[in-house]
């Protein structure tokens, strides 16, 4: 059985904790285990990125860049065991693997080091004498933390920018999921970074996240994961006053007007709906259809998720892989019968789906659809985090805005209209970090990312995370008498 094993300083460490068993959702299996570390472990990579801070925080911008492209190099010759990895551990589909996780990972890195590049500051100068400019200096050891649904994708989306801008890094992959940052480790071996530049240790999120938040000598927190765990991290980092990024749950709306393009809609919504099992957090599980079209769109939206294929990730058929773990499974599963006790109309799903042996105890979710269910209802405020939508109709425009703000969380929200004016006015009125007109999941990395409300504090993407990474200092010059 394989031992994810901790990488620090340059070296695998095998942890000395609890052991966690890995499981593949697929079949149910365990394949593999990690020693959950506790703060020893946490110590000991603090030191190790401590110590390398003095070198790295000093190389060039060009060094920097050429180690983060080795890197992403040593993902690409690899790809295929990547991709094999990734839908092992998680249950996503290999397809999905290979077009979108690990492509981002590789892409990840090679944009930030293009980057590294390109950062520059300002100065500002007045004609009688004094000039100010501004320093970006990187602010030491950083901690990065992730979830398992997108586990390379969003690892990297952290760690490429923090090393980009100078910052050592102590990396924390989710426990459900670790495979692929310990594959990442051995990339970033044989790239040669430099020891202890970038560290990555496995285990729980009280065993190890826990004692990485509360590390003094961590700088900054960067942190991906729920709302519940990001308000545990924030009241931990919070008093020590440091920086820190969160970002968190979703319950966004996609909200569909009558004058949209019909069938890029219907199309589109069937990805954010079911992508990924529906485990992204941009996944959009509020559908809100206007009245004049909602018995067309609810008709032909459940006739075409019938047919998506729940199967085992490797099937090229397969549309719906497995969900992450059985204690997801059972979450989701729970929050199904909920929808029934409050009222809701199951259209289609519903039910834990059973593949033939040998994976008859793999983790499936019918892809379900609930109408029926008052937007307060937990289904309609709770994060689900699977293949389960829920649909709800508005008539007009103000309608559709409160239905889609009617909620705690404010990540990512879609809206689908042809009138340019009308998208414009509900763009600028939805309480979201991101909102997509007729469009789902464009990523451009040179955007902001995050979320409002209880989905997120701060920014990631772009120059916006080289900004979070670094601290600013403005240095003034008189040089007039
Ligand atoms: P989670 O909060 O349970 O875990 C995330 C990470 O935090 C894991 O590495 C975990 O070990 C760690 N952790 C757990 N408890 C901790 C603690 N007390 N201290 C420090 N670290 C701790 O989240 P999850 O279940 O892995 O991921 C799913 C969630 O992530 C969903 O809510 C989803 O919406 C969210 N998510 C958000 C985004 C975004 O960009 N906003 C992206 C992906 C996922």
């Amino acid at each position: 059985m394989k031992e994810i094993k901790n990488y620090i300083g340059g070296e695998f460490v095998v942890g000395s904790g609890q052991s966690i068993p890995i499981y593949e959702p697929a079949s149910g299996e365990q394949f593999a285990y990690l020693k959950d570390g506790g703060p020893v472990l946490v110590g000991a990579a603090v030191d190790a990125a401590s110590s390398a801070f003095a070198l790295w925080s000093k190389t060039s911008a060009i060094e920097r860049h050429d180690f983060l492209h080795a890197i992403a190099s040593g993902i690409e010759r690899r790809f295929d065991e990547f991709v094999a990895a990734e839908s092992k551990d998680n249950g996503k589909t290999l397809a999905l693997a290979k077009a979108v996780d690990i492509p981002r990972a590789i892409a990840n890195f090679k944009y930030f080091a293009a980057a590294a590049l390109q950062f520059s500051s300002e100065s500002y100068n007045s004609p009688s004498g004094p000039i100010n400019y501004v320093l970006r200096q990187p602010l030491g050891v950083v901690a990065c933390i992730s979830p398992w649904n997108l586990p390379l994708y969003l690892l990297t989306w952290k760690i490429a920018p923090a090393l980009a801008t100078g910052n050592t890094v102590v990396a924390k992959p989710s426990e459900i999921t670790p495979y692929t940052a310990y594959l990442l480790s051995e990339v970033v071996k044989d790239a040669e970074l430099p020891p202890g530049v970038l560290n990555i240790i496995h285990g729980s999120g009280a065993a190890v996240g826990g004692p990485l938040s509360e590390h003094k000598d961590v700088k900054a927190m960067s942190f991906t994961g729920s709302t519940r765990t990001g308000k545990i991290i924030a009241e931990k980092v919070g008093p020590q006053f440091k920086k820190m990024s969160l970002e968190m749950g979703g319950k966004n709306a996609n909200i569909i007007f009558a004058d949209c393009n019909y069938e890029k809609m219907l199309k589109k919504t069937m990805h954010s709906s079911f992508s990924n099992q529906g485990q992204i957090c941009l996944c959009g599980s509020r559908i809100l259809i206007q009245k004049e079209i909602s018995d067309r769109f609810i008709t032909d939206f459940v006739e075409k998720t019938k047919k998506l294929k729940v199967g085992h990730p490797s099937d090229k058929e397969t549309k719906i892989g497995a969900v992450v773990s059985k204690e997801h499974l059972e979450k989701i599963m729970s929050y199904i019968e909920m929808a029934k006790e409050e009222g809701g109309q199951i259209l289609c799903g519903g039910n834990q789906f059973k593949l033939d042996a040998p994976y008859d105890g793999g983790y499936y979710v019918e892809p379900t659809i609930i109408v029926g269910l008052d937007n307060n209802s937990r289904c309609n405020q709770e994060e689900i985090f699977g293949p389960v939508v829920t649909i709800q109709s508005f008539e007009t425009e103000d309608q559709a805005i409160a239905l889609a703000n009617d909620t705690d969380y404010g990540l990512a929200f879609s809206l689908w209209t042809e009138n340019t004016s009308k998208a414009h006015r509900v763009a600028s009125e939805l309480e979201a970090g991101i909102v997509w007109i007729n469009s789902w999941m464009i990523r451009d990395l040179r955007t902001p990312f995050g979320g409002v409300k209880n989905s997120g504090v701060g920014r990631e993407g772009g120059m916006e995370v080289m900004r979070f990474f670094t601290e600013e200092k403005n240095v003034c010059i008189d040089y007039g008498d």
